[in-house]
């Protein structure tokens, strides 16, 4: 029950080489986690699994990166738009999180 909670919550965000992906809540069958990018006109994705080990990858954007600034205040105010709408990935979770990764398994 927590862990589906969690589950549903942990919705983050990857940048990579300066594109922003947002990651897809639901796991491919194949045990996959698939992150798009941010821009819904665009099709690039990549999919991870396990710790972060990338299956696949299309990262043929149709539009510029961001520059670092901008990317600065996109995950600034990203943070804020998902703590007003969603309240997700707050610090209270964050923490939350990481104490349960914490736990030492016996
Ligand atoms: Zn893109």
């Amino acid at each position: 029950m927590a862990e589906q909670f969690m589950s549903q919550r942990e919705k983050c965000f990857k940048i990579i080489s300066n594109f922003k992906f947002r990651k897809i809540n639901r796991l491919l069958s194949s045990g996959e986690v698939k992150w798009r990018c941010t821009v819904k006109t665009c099709r690039a994705f990549l999919k991870t699994v396990g710790d972060d080990r990338t299956t696949e990858q299309s990262l043929n954007h149709n539009h510029k990166s961001l520059s670092d600034q901008n990317l600065q205040k996109q995950l600034v105010t990203g943070i804020v738009k998902r703590k007003a709408t969603e309240d997700i990935c707050t610090k209270p979770s964050k923490i939350f999180c990481n104490g349960i990764k914490n736990i030492p398994t016996v």
